[in-house]
């Protein structure tokens, strides 16, 4: 043991949990960690880091890590221990049998968000070369999939416009659908310090979310809507700006297309979207709505910062596309203190998108169809494509119900607890005959799995992750990994298994074939990232250092298009039998479906997932603070322990998503994006009872 705690030596790499993508030193004895320190030049986080990067990282050492490769006939059948060959063939074989005897369709890949780039690149690569497929999708399809489409729409890019140093020029801050300081934390800090040099703060959440009212920090309007009506909301904010005459001219007639506009202008005008009208649906009183939309569009430099309280509705799209409306109209776009910005949740969501991991897009956004991409991807890697889009990851689930999916590779994704309507979920896995996991934890996925490959962690291999601000950062392997392999030396394996050579020697590689074939990450590789310590893309002969800010003199699509956005209510409607909207959200030390932080010190903060209720709605239903709640919707039911809160609208239910236990999934239904099929996670009609304890 070296005096004082000393590290021997610090190796530099990015946190692994949220969207900010915080730069951190790992400070080592030997091979031992001993400290998680928060890097000073870290360009996401200049020195800070939240209570999951700094201390919730011996997950990676844990008990419950799996070391060994496993397999096994059945679902039912104890695993048993194999080589890393004879899994890696077992699977290969399997996939290829399942092929010959259901069809080329029948087998497919889900990514994950905790990956990084270049293992996503590799098994979006295996799923398109190897299986010869494109049924390839990412865990971003239940959070941020609207996100890409709507900005894709509107500004012609998958991606937030700003960097977060960008925040400090804001005068006016638009939060809608996110909690920083729970769900972000290290930028939910920065955006606190400037509200306390006096930025103005607009939050549109059905929750008291903390930034509504902390010490320091008071939101000047909360827009506190009913769940399930953010496109009414966004429709009455721009019915204002228009109608009051607030709307940014010269920016509109200069940067946009003038038609599209004109539409827009015309639809939001009528009365039906005014606030007063939208009152009674969104719960919102007109006065605050008026008020809020004139100090977004005059109140100097306005940002707005969005979450999954966007994007996880049945009009998750609709409502990306109603904020870049807003955001165009009034000419809050293309400058520092401006912009439309999603925090993305976790620490690669924007990576796993750009990869290409989408069935019907190659790396870079682009559509498997575009002859030119196709072409330039068949020379590349060498082999026939298919141009058809593959299935997404609700499509997977309901062909092995069918009959038609049969084999499904999942890297570092826990879609049994993950994916919303469980049951639905479990039934589509239980009819698969070959589910290979690839991760750290004999997972909830794992149960219905018939080959298990060991995952690394982050402190395993080296790679990149891209964070919410587009930031490409260095991973480094800071020990070696402990089943033998990274995770992107086992996909490798699984391809050369399957018949596709890959050779790569190194993630340095990789990035650079990326490099090669994607126009946006053209002036990325291993050595610009250590010379410039990490790089927002698009970084090309144009921007070789980088693009703090999007869309500056004109939009990647030229001219940026105002889309109409009809509000139209979900199926998800409360009744006599259903008569309370339950929504969900993460809490600051725990993070996702938990596999990572759940096995750490953190949990002391948080050993369950509650119900919060309103205490009118509690004391109808007779329920104290502390008592045992059923909780059923149409989906399912599940149990929790309730606790009352004001934060909460009566009429209005929330719960996290940490704990397996907990069963925030079962209840949550099959509802999803029009245009992703991203799950609607925020608005699930249920019923609240107590329990009747013996
Ligand atoms: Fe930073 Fe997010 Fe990691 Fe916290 S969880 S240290 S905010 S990247």
């Amino acid at each position: 043991v070296i005096a004082n705690g000393q590290p021997q030596r610090r190796v530099t790499t990015t946190c692994a949990y949220c969207g900010v993508g915080c730069s951190l030193n790992a400070e080592l004895q030997g091979e031992k960690v001993i400290r998680m320190v928060p890097d000073l030049d870290g360009g996401a986080n200049r020195g800070h880091a939240c209570v999951k990067g700094r201390f919730a990282w011996g997950y990676a050492s844990h008990a419950d890590r799996i070391t060994t490769p496993m397999i096994r006939n059945s679902i039912r059948d104890p695993w048993q221990p194999v080589s890393w060959d004879q899994a890696i063939d077992h699977a290969a074989a399997e996939f290829k049998r399942l092929q010959a005897r259901y069809g080329a369709e029948s087998v497919g890949s889900i990514t994950s968000s905790r990956c990084t780039n270049e293992e996503t690149y590799l098994v979006q690569k295996l799923t398109r070369a190897g299986f010869g497929v494109n049924n390839v999708d990412t865990c971003a399809r239940v959070c941020h999939s609207p996100t890409g489409y709507g900005l894709k729409q509107t500004l012609g890019e998958s991606a937030g416009t700003q960097d977060f140093d960008s925040v400090m020029q804001a005068d006016v801050i638009l939060v809608i659908g996110a909690n920083p300081t729970d769900g972000h934390p290290v930028f939910g800090s920065r955006l606190k310090q400037r509200l306390r040099q006096g930025a103005r703060l607009i939050v549109a959440d059905p929750r008291d979310i903390d930034l509504v009212d902390t010490p320091h920090v008071r939101a000047a309007h909360h827009l506190k809507l009913r769940p399930g009506t953010n496109v009414a909301l966004v429709n009455a904010l721009a019915h204002v700006v228009v109608s009051e005459g607030l709307v940014d001219e010269d920016f509109v007639s200069r940067r946009c297309e003038v038609d599209s506009f004109r539409k827009w202008r015309t639809f939001v005008a009528d009365p039906r979207h005014s606030p007063e009208a939208t009152e009674p649906v969104t719960g919102v009183p007109a006065g605050r709505v008026r008020e809020a939309a004139r100090l977004y569009a005059r109140g100097g430099n306005a940002a707005i910062y969005y979450g999954l309280g966007v994007t996880e509705h049945s009009q998750g799209s609709t409502m990306v596309m109603g904020i870049a409306n807003l955001a165009m109209a009034t000419g809050n776009i293309g400058r520092p203190g401006v912009g439309v910005n999603p925090l993305r949740g976790q620490n690669n969501v924007q990576g796993s998108c750009d990869m290409g991991s989408f069935p019907h897009e190659f790396p870079g956004y682009r559509h498997v169809s575009d002859q030119a991409t196709h072409a330039l991807f068949e020379a590349a890697w060498g082999t026939k494509l298919s141009d058809e889009p593959g299935l997404r990851i609700p499509n997977m689930f309901d062909a092995a119900l069918a009959g038609g999916f049969k084999g499904l590779y999942v890297q570092g994704e826990d879609i049994a607890q993950s994916d919303p309507n469980t049951q639905h979920v479990t039934a589509a896995l239980e009819a698969m005959e070959c589910i290979v996991v690839q991760d750290l934890f004999l997972n909830e996925t794992a149960k219905f799995a018939h080959v298990f490959l060991p995952g690394s962690s982050f402190l395993e291999k080296d790679g990149t992750f891209t964070n919410a601000e587009r930031r490409i950062s260095r991973v480094r392997r800071v020990m070696r990994p402990l089943a033998g392999y990274a995770d992107w030396e086992v996909t490798q394996m699984l391809a050369n298994a399957v018949g596709y050579p890959m050779q790569y020697g190194h993630p340095s590689e990789i990035m650079d074939e990326i490099a090669r074939l994607t126009p946006s990450f053209q002036g990325v590789s291993y050595a610009r990232l250590d010379e410039l310590g990490s790089i927002q893309w698009p970084c090309n002969a144009d921007h070789p250092d980088g693009t703090p800010t999007m869309h500056v003199a004109s939009f990647s699509r030229g001219k940026g298009r105002f889309m109409l956005t009809e509000y139209v209510a979900t199926e998800e409607r409360v009744n006599r039998r259903y008569p309370l909207l339950l929504t969900t959200g993460r809490i600051l030390s725990q993070y996702n479906v938990g596999a990572q932080t759940r096995r750490t010190a953190n949990t002391v903060w948080h050993p369950e997932d509650l119900l919060e209720i309103h205490p009118a709605d509690a004391e109808d239903r007779g329920i104290r603070d502390g008592d045992k709640v059923n909780i059923v919707s149409r989906a399912g039911e599940t149990v929790l322990h309730a606790r009352l809160s004001e934060r909460m609208q009566p009429g209005v239910v929330y719960t996290t998503f940490h704990w397996p236990a907990s069963g925030a999934n079962v209840v949550t239904t099959e509802n999803s994006d029009w245009a992703t099929n991203c799950p609607e996670y925020k608005v699930t009609a249920v019923q609240i009872q107590r329990v009747e304890q013996p």
